[in-house]
């Protein structure tokens, strides 16, 4: 028993050492490529590949030509599928694999997607996803995870971070797993700004370029990051211990106001000029983002063809409206401009009757496929709410049924829920042949709602002209009262 006890402890402190991690990264930073020295320690046996970047993350389609002078130590070797972005290594026995390879900045054009989704490999300044610097494995370690490490041959001469590992600046050792790494970023630059606020609630940080930026945007960026995220955590009831980051970003020449992705635990927003970053389309494109985070705990089925972004995306957008007007950093006649804009781009697009199963394969054409599940899913969203709230005689809301349907998914592995389960969560406050056919009819076959006022509350009014929903805000005490919860 006592010997038992010893060989346990004596694994236990083996794993937590580097001698588990598989794959050990040592970088460094050259003008306009990062040398990766990679130390493999096989776990599985004869051969092993890997993959390079993702075909549809940003529609990069070229992303790997950025990963150059692959090699692989005698007698290892390398075979390099470029078309399918592998690397398959073949080695003779268990003994640690050596691999080096450069990831170059290979954009060739200054747009919101080359800067969002490549690596940009500057002096002064990186910014890498994880998956476009490190190898992913395509292989399973037999019952157990992947350990990666990272740390820099020599560390850049400016601050770094990493959203795996928030707390280090580059100076020592990450360790962490291949899941972990894949969409998580890296960056650095000469300006960047990192600040952690630590609560009961966990860690916030909030990473940004301060060249420019004056101290005021920079105080309006904090304020709203964290009032936000307390809203957010309210409607949510989550009571997790966050890790969160906010990164945010200038694009170099390129001209748009905001745009971003989320990663892991985090958004990177980037932007053209560093002012009002807390105000009106930004301040929704950030609060969209972190939207995300809270909502990540409930999604809709997505399937191969991502059917479930009317929901992913577009819900989370109608609940960013919703936590705004909650937060006062949206009035009425704010909600009103940004509905009707909304409704004018989308019953004016000439795909807004695309079926939702037909949307994904145009989706990275970007245009209007890429926006038309937000806009459906909003649009359905504020419909959703409005017939709730009717049925409910004003007692339940949107945030209810949001609330049910986390709670329906909880104990699952995937944090999906079926149309079927959302048909009987909303069947609970609505008829329930009603709503299937309401699903079935605006989202699946995607007609847009021809809106009466009587699907509204009677805080809103709305009419159509020229086949165009056009709202306003009849009542704005109620309009207030009506995005409050406790
Ligand atoms: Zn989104």
């Amino acid at each position: 028993m006592k010997f038992f006890l010893a060989a346990f402890l004596f694994i236990a402190m083996q794993s937590s050492s580097r001698g588990q991690v598989a794959l050990q990264y040592e970088l460094t930073l050259f003008d306009s490529s990062i040398h990766v020295e990679l130390l493999f320690r096989p776990t599985v046996k004869d051969s092993a590949t890997f993959t390079y970047g993702v075909l549809q993350f940003g529609g990069q389609a070229d992303i790997f030509k950025g990963l150059q002078n692959v090699q692989a130590q005698s007698p290892a070797r390398v075979k390099i599928d470029s078309a399918n972005r592998k690397l398959t290594f073949y080695y003779p026995g268990s003994d640690p694999v050596k691999i080096n390879y450069d990831v170059f900045d290979t954009r060739s054009e200054n747009t919101t997607r080359s800067q969002l989704f490549r690596p940009m490999i500057m002096k002064d300044y990186f910014f890498t996803h994880g998956v476009n610097l490190f190898l992913t494995p395509a292989f399973e370690a037999e019952g157990s995870t992947i350990m990666v490490s990272v740390e820099w041959k020599s560390k850049p001469p400016f601050p770094v971070f990493y959203a795996f590992d928030p707390d280090n600046d580059g100076s020592r050792i990450a360790v962490t797993t291949a899941d972990s790494i894949a969409f998580r970023l890296l960056t650095g630059a000469n300006d960047l700004f990192i600040k952690k606020f630590s609560s009961e609630s966990g860690s916030n940080y909030l990473v940004l370029r301060s060249s420019g930026m004056s101290a005021t945007v920079k105080q309006e960026v904090e304020n709203f990051y964290l009032d936000y995220n307390a809203v957010m955590r309210k409607f949510w009831n989550d009571t997790r211990k966050i890790n969160y980051s906010l990164v945010l970003q200038p694009y170099l020449n390129v001209n748009h106001s905001m745009s971003g992705i989320s990663f892991g635990n985090g958004f990177i927003g980037k932007y053209n000029k560093p002012d009002s970053l807390a105000l009106g389309e930004r301040m929704f494109v950030i609060s969209h983002e972190i939207g995300h985070y809270y909502l990540g705990g409930v999604s809709a089925f997505e399937g191969e063809d991502n059917i479930g972004q009317w929901f992913n995306e577009g819900f989370n957008d109608y609940l960013t409206f919703f936590n705004l007007v909650h937060a006062k950093r949206m009035n009425a006649a704010e909600f009103d401009s940004a509905f009707n804009q909304l409704f004018r781009s989308f019953y004016n697009s000439p795909i807004r009757n695309t079926p939702n199963n037909k949307i994904f394969e145009n989706f990275w054409l970007l245009g209007d496929y890429a926006k038309l599940p937000y806009w459906r899913g909003c649009v359905f969203a504020f419909y959703l709410d409005n017939q709730l709230s009717i049925a409910t005689r004003n007692n339940k809301s949107l945030r209810d049924l949001m609330l049910d349907l986390k709670a329906l998914v909880a104990e699952k592995d995937k944090k999906e829920f079926t149309n079927e389960e959302l048909i009987n969560a909303v069947s609970k406050y609505l008829p329930r042949a009603d709503f299937e056919k309401a699903l079935q009819e605006y989202i699946i076959n995607g007609t847009p709602i021809a809106f009466k006022n009587s699907m509204l509350l009677p805080i809103f009014h709305i009419e159509l002209k020229d086949q165009t929903p056009v709202l306003s805000v009849a009542n704005k005490k109620a309009f207030e009262k009506h995005f409050q919860f406790k």
